[in-house]
């Protein structure tokens, strides 16, 4: 479809007036078309060569309006770092309606009634950022919403020391409803429980409609992001993925990664990672992760007790952590090959002593299953032993693999064929990210599009960034961000 024949489709304003704003995008100057994502013209229908017309730009920076879209920002509350914040919103983004059941925002697009102390723009760094994480995400299967185009400018904007170019991504997501979104409603002085119950209808018919017509419908919605989350987290912690800002107003009502920031791949194995250069306590650091987005549905469940028996909600929490524990080992364990449902609980101890490895001998975390996919003896561990600081424990943790495979009569064939499909060729680290985003400030967006790539196909080979699947050099390993973007 050409973008002139796109019909939007809004259904946020049956909500009382006082929960969203309706406003207009203020627009940069100067654009550029840094890239665009043909995977997520198919989610809507847009032909490609639409993305590269003057037209294209003049949408994204909001100066031309599709058919049926009236552009609105949303208000939320949420807890950050902890701590309850009455009015957040969309600061800096507006929602433009939804095509396909994708509801598309522009991030970047200048001051909202919610913008509080920001600008209202996001800068090129940032935005490449989460522009490629969102594609390297889905393709490892990882919950996520979707970017389908990114936008430079010569307008600038202050950040930390710099003068920075602003940029603008179009971000796609089945929802944009948070627990925050629930947090603010909770607390509306009129009509609180009206509001309540609309935002729950609405979250059900975009993300749960198998519930339309259930009875405890909103505890049902409740118990199935329960689900989603304990998925999410494990998937993240399966990748070595940090979020770095797991607030409450960053948590999708519909269990996707949402808001990247100071997010990482984790470079070397290192239990108490954190990524985010403000969370001095490590209250998202990588082993937290499960257990802050546990505190954030308690959070929800706050949120919801006007409208669902707090105490079934509560309940239902006890599965959280056997939920999460049980999708976690089955992946892991197909990242060394191996069937969990085959081992009881010996793979478990395995699995234990492989992380305890990996953090001692200061290992990749993703290069060390990749190049355990393609191990083809135990007699010859240099291809892995040989990028390890020290050897010794993984050495030692061989010895108990061998075992485990052996008891299991599991073949290097067999383990091959699992490994493949769980551990790619490929993992969107910072270092990388930075190379990119370092070219694209001198306006070189040729390696943004090169990540793109690599990021959609992490399986694949990508002969000329064949560095990229190595090692992370130690002087960019784990690095902290911060959180201005
Ligand atoms: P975050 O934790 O980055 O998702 O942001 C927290 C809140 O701050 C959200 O409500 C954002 O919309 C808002 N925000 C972040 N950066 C800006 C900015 N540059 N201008 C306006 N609002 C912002
Ligand atoms: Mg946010
Ligand atoms: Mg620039």
């Amino acid at each position: 479809m050409k973008l002139d024949e796109l019909k939007l489709n809004i259904d946020y304003f049956e909500f009382d007036n006082k929960l969203y704003q309706k406003l207009n995008a203020t627009p940069l100057k100067n654009l550029k078309l840094v890239s665009f994502n043909k995977e997520a013209c198919d989610l809507i229908g847009l032909d490609y060569e639409e993305c590269e017309t003057q037209e294209f730009l003049e949408f994204m920076n909001g100066e031309k309006t599709l058919n049926g879209s009236v552009p609105y920002s949303m208000v939320y509350a949420g807890h950050q770092f902890g701590y309850f914040v009455p009015q957040l919103g969309d600061g800096r983004a507006i929602n433009l309606g939804s095509m396909n059941g994708w509801h598309l925002q522009t991030k970047g697009s200048g001051l909202t009634r919610y913008s509080r102390q920001g600008d209202g723009r996001a800068v090129l760094r940032s935005s490449i950022r989460e522009y490629l994480i969102s594609e390297a995400m889905f393709a490892l299967g990882i919950p996520t919403t979707r970017a389908l185009a990114i936008i430079d400018s010569e307008t600038f904007a202050h950040r930390e020391w710099n003068q920075e170019s602003c940029a603008i991504v179009l971000r796609l997501s089945p929802s944009w409803i948070r627990i925050g979104t629930f947090e603010f409603f909770a607390r509306t002085k009129e009509n609180s429980q009206k509001n309540l119950k609309q935002l729950a209808d609405y979250v059900i018919k975009q993300s749960y409609p198998e519930l339309e017509n259930e009875d405890e419908k909103y505890e049902k919605m409740f118990y199935k992001l329960v689900d989603k989350t304990a998925q999410l987290m494990a998937l993240w912690q399966v990748y070595g993925f940090q979020h770095g800002v797991m607030n409450t107003d960053n948590f999708s009502m519909a269990g996707l990664t949402i808001d990247y920031g100071p997010y990482a791949f984790m470079d070397y194995f290192e239990k108490n990672a954190i990524c985010n250069h403000t969370d001095v306590e490590g209250r998202y650091s990588y082993n937290n992760q499960p257990f802050v987005a546990r505190w954030n549905l308690f959070v929800l469940i706050n949120a919801l007790k006007k409208i669902c028996d707090e105490e079934k909600l509560e309940n239902y929490m006890k599965f959280y952590l056997s939920i999460h524990k049980k999708i976690y080992l089955d992946m892991m364990n197909k990242r060394v090959g191996l069937d969990a449902s085959k081992s009881g609980d010996a793979n478990q101890f395995l699995i234990i002593e492989l992380l305890g490895a990996l953090e001692s001998s200061k290992m990749d975390y993703n290069v060390f299953f990749y190049r355990l996919t393609n191990l083809k003896s135990f007699d010859d561990l240099s291809s892995i032993l040989d990028i390890a600081v020290f050897q010794d424990p993984l050495r030692k943790w061989f010895d108990s693999y061998k075992r485990a495979c052996d008891e299991q009569n599991s073949s290097f064939e067999s383990r091959f064929e699992i490994m493949k499909k769980v551990n790619p060729k490929y993992i969107l680290k910072n270092y990388m990210l930075q190379e990119a985003i370092e070219k694209a400030d001198e306006g070189d967006y040729t390696l943004v599009n090169e990540l793109l790539k690599i990021a959609q196909n992490p399986f694949d080979e990508h002969e000329e960034f064949e560095r990229f699947a190595q090692p992370t050099p130690m002087k960019f390993a784990n690095i902290k961000l911060s959180c201005s973007s």
